[in-house]
C-alpha cells in the first residue's frame, strides 16, 4: 500500500526543520556560509512561538551598570541547580555578547538607553559579583523582543537566499543503516503531496512540547515534533523530567505575563496583600528563579492564602508603578491583562498562577549543536548528520531550571554554532550518497495507518486525557505515589492511541490527520517526562519531589536519558554532567546549596 504514495525528491546541502528563532538563525547562518539550505516549517516563519517571547534576551553587555559574562556563567550554573553542562554554559555566556551585537547589526530594533545603548532590564536569578548584586542583563525590545528578533532573522534568511518550504509538516527523520541521518520526509499540507528532503545535515529546531500539558503558555503548535521524530528514530531524549512552570500565567487563560513585569517592579501578593516572596527568598524576593517562585506560590495557595473565590491563585500587583513606565516598557502586558483577565493594570492586580512554560529536556547535543547519544559506553557519541537547537534540544545549558531570557539567547548562540560547525565540516555542493529504496517505508506505513485510522476514540479525546493527566500528576510538586499513578495512566492513554479515529481521509489540508501526528509526538514525550520524573528520586530545579525534598548530588548529579519504543516500552540510562570548562577563562563552579 505504501508504495502507492508518490514522493518528490529535493537535494540540499543542509536542511533545517523549524523557523522559530533557532531555526532561522541557523538557516541564515548556513546560507551565509555558502551552503544551499532549505528551511521546512509547519507554520509561517513569523508565526513560530518565538514571536510570543516578551521579556528579552540576556547578555552581559554592561549597558546599565557593571556586568561580566563570568557572572552570567555563574548565575546560569546556579539556576540550572548544577545539572547544566559547564562547558556549554561557558560557551553560551561568552558568545552571548557578539551574538547580541550581531542581532543589533542585523536590524533588531532594541529599546534604547538615554545614550542610545541597548536597554537592559533585571530578570530572575541574574546577579552581579556571583550572587551579591542585581544585574540588568536582559536586552529588550519593549515587551515584544521575540517578535522583533524573529522578523529580523526571517528577513536575513531571505536576504541570504535560503529556500523556504512553508506549511510543510516534517513526518520523520530518514536514517540509514549506519545510524546517520540523511534527511526528512515531509507532507505539503496545502497540496497533500509528499516530499523527501535529502541533506548532508538535518537541524531539528522544532521547539518545545508544552502542549503535553493542559495549561501552557506556549502556542498550540508546540507539540515537540522533533522529539517525537527522534524517539521514532530510536534516539533517547535527555532530562525530560524538568518542565518549567512560569510563575505568572494569567489565571484561566494561561497566557503569559512576562517576568519583565517583576523586573520593572511588579510584586506578587497573597490574599492578605502580603509580599510573601520576602519569606521564601529574602534577597532576590520576586526575582528569585522561576522554580523557587512557582513553588512558593503553590505553597501559599495550598496553605489557604490564595486569592479569589476558590483561593486558588495569586495577585501580581503593578498598581504602584508609574503609568508612563508601564505604557513605555510593558504595553503588551497591559493589553493582555485587559483582554484575558479583564483588569486595568494601573488600578487592579493581575490574577496569576504557575503555568507550564518551557521544556528544559530534549534531544541531547554538544555545544556545536551536534546530537549526541550514549553508545558503547561513550556518552558523547555524535549521531552523524543530525543536529538539534533551541527548545527542541538539551545542550544542556539550562540543566534543571532555565533562567528567564536565557532561551532566546540559546536560540541565537546555538543556531549560530551549528552554522559555524557545518561551515567547517560540510563542503557546498558535495555529492549525495545513494539511499536504500525502502528508506521511507516505515514513515509511510505510519502515515497510511493514521490516515485510515478507524478506531473509536477521536484524537481530541486522547489529547485531552493526556493533557489533564500530565497537569495533575507531573506538576509543580510531585510525589512517588502520584507519579506512579501518572505513569500507569499515561501508558494506558498512549496505548489507546491504537484505537484513534481520524475522520478525514484526504491529504489536502487534513488538520485532523496533522493533529494526530502531533498527538503521537506528544504522547512519546509525555511518557518520557513522567517516567523520568518517577525515576529521579531527588528534588532539583523544576523537579520537586515531596518524598525526596533534597538535592542528592552523590546519586543524581547526572543527566537522564529516556528511550520510548514503538510499543511504548521505556528504558532509562544516564550521561554525566560536564563539570569542566572549555579553557581557563572561568573555573568550574562546584555544587553548593541554592538559595536566593
Ligand atoms: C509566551 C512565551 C514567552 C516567552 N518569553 C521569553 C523571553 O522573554 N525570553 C526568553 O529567553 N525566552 C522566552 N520564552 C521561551 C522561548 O521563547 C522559546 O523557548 C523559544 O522561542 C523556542 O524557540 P524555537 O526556535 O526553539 O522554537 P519555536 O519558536 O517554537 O519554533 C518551532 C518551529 O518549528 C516548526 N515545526 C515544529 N514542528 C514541525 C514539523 N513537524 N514540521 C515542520 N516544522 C515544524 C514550527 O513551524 C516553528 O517554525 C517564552 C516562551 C513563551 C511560550
Amino acid at each position: 500500500m505504501t508504495n502507492s504514495y508518490k514522493i518528490t525528491e529535493h537535494k540540499y546541502d543542509m536542511l533545517v526543520v523549524g523557523a522559530g528563532g533557532a531555526g532561522l538563525r541557523a538557516t541564515f547562518g548556513l546560507a551565509q556560509k555558502g551552503l544551499r539550505t532549505a528551511c521546512i516549517t509547519k507554520v509561517f516563519p513569523t508565526r513560530s512561538h518565538t514571536v510570543a517571547a516578551q521579556g528579552g534576551i540576556s547578555a552581559a553587555l554592561g549597558n546599565m551598570g557593571p556586568d561580566d559574562w563570568r557572572y552570567h556563567y555563574y548565575d546560569t550554573i546556579k539556576g540550572s541547580d548544577w545539572l547544566g553542562d559547564q562547558d556549554a554554559i561557558e560557551y553560551m555566556c561568552r558568545e552571548a555578547i557578539p551574538a547580541i551585537i550581531e542581532l543589533e547589526h542585523q536590524g533588531v530594533p532594541f529599546s534604547r538607553t538615554e545614550e542610545g545603548k541597548i536597554y537592559q532590564r533585571p530578570f530572575g536569578g541574574m546577579t552581579t559579583e556571583y550572587g551579591k548584586g542585581t544585574a540588568q542583563r536582559t536586552c529588550a525590545a519593549a515587551d515584544r523582543t521575540g517578535h522583533a528578533i524573529l522578523h529580523t532573522l526571517y528577513q536575513q534568511s531571505l536576504a541570504h537566499k535560503a529556500e523556504f518550504f512553508i506549511e510543510y509538516f516534517a513526518l520523520d527523520l530518514i536514517m540509514d543503516a549506519d545510524g546517520a541521518c540523511r534527511g526528512v520526509l515531509a507532507l505539503d499540507m496545502a497540496e497533500g503531496t509528499l516530499h523527501l528532503f535529502r541533506g548532508h545535515g538535518t537541524v531539528l529546531a522544532t521547539g518545545g512540547y508544552g502542549r503535553a500539558y493542559f495549561s501552557a503558555t506556549s502556542a498550540h503548535t508546540c507539540t515537540g515534533d522533533g522529539g517525537g521524530m527522534a524517539l521514532r528514530a530510536g534516539l533517547g531524549l535527555q532530562d525530560m523530567e524538568f518542565v518549567q512552570f512560569h510563575p505568572t500565567g494569567i489565571y484561566g487563560a494561561g497566557c503569559l505575563i512576562t517576568e519583565g513585569v517583576r523586573g520593572e517592579g511588579g510584586i506578587l501578593r497573597n490574599a492578605s496583600g502580603e509580599r510573601f516572596m520576602e519569606r521564601y527568598a529574602p534577597n532576590a524576593k520576586d526575582l528569585a528563579s522561576r522554580d523557587v517562585v512557582s513553588r512558593a506560590m503553590t505553597l501559599e495557595i495550598r496553605e489557604g492564602r490564595g486569592v479569589g473565590e476558590h483561593k486558588d491563585h495569586i495577585h501580581l500587583d503593578l498598581t504602584h508603578l508609574n503609568p508612563a513606565d508601564i505604557h513605555e516598557k510593558l504595553p503588551g502586558i497591559a493589553e493582555s491583562a485587559r483582554i484575558f483577565a479583564g483588569v486595568d493594570v494601573e488600578k487592579q492586580p493581575i490574577p496569576v498562577i504557575p503555568t507550564v512554560h518551557y521544556n528544559m529536556g530534549g534531544i541531547p547535543t554538544n555545544y556545536h549543536g551536534e546530537v549526541v547519544q550514549l553508545k558503547d559506553g561513550n556518552p558523547d557519541h555524535v549521531v552523524p548528520g543530525l543536529y538539534a537547537i533551541g527548545e527542541a534540544a538539551c545542550v544542556s545549558v539550562h540543566g534543571a531550571n532555565r533562567l528567564g531570557s536565557n532561551s532566546l539567547l540559546d536560540l541565537v548562540v546555538f543556531g549560530r554554532a551549528v552554522a559555524n560547525r557545518c561551515g567547517e565540516t560540510i563542503k557546498p555542493g558535495q555529492a549525495h550518497r545513494n539511499l536504500p529504496a525502502d528508506a521511507c517505508d516505515r514513515s509511510l506505513a505510519n502515515l497510511d495507518r493514521l490516515r485510515h485510522a478507524n478506531g473509536d476514540t477521536p484524537t481530541a479525546v486522547i489529547r485531552d486525557r493526556m493533557q489533564r493527566t500530565m497537569q495533575a500528576d507531573a506538576a509543580v510538586f510531585r510525589t512517588g505515589e502520584t507519579l506512579a499513578e501518572g505513569v500507569e495512566k499515561i501508558r494506558q492513554i498512549r496505548a489507546s492511541f491504537s484505537d484513534v479515529r481520524v475522520s478525514d481521509r484526504s491529504l489536502v489540508w487534513n488538520s485532523d490527520l496533522v493533529e494526530t501526528f502531533e498527538l503521537q509526538n506528544l504522547l512519546g514525550q509525555a511518557l518520557a517526562t513522567i517516567v523520568a520524573a518517577e525515576n529521579r528520586q531527588e528534588s532539583r530545579g523544576a523537579h520537586a519531589r515531596e518524598d525526596f525534598p533534597e538535592r542528592d548530588d552523590a546519586q543524581w548529579q547526572k543527566h537522564s536519558l529516556c528511550w520510548v519504543g514503538d510499543e511504548g516500552e521505556t528504558r532509562i540510562d544516564y550521561r554525566p554532567v560536564h563539570m569542566y570548562t572549555l579553557d581557563d577563562e572561568v573555573e568550574v563552579v562546584p555544587p553548593k546549596k541554592r538559595v536566593y
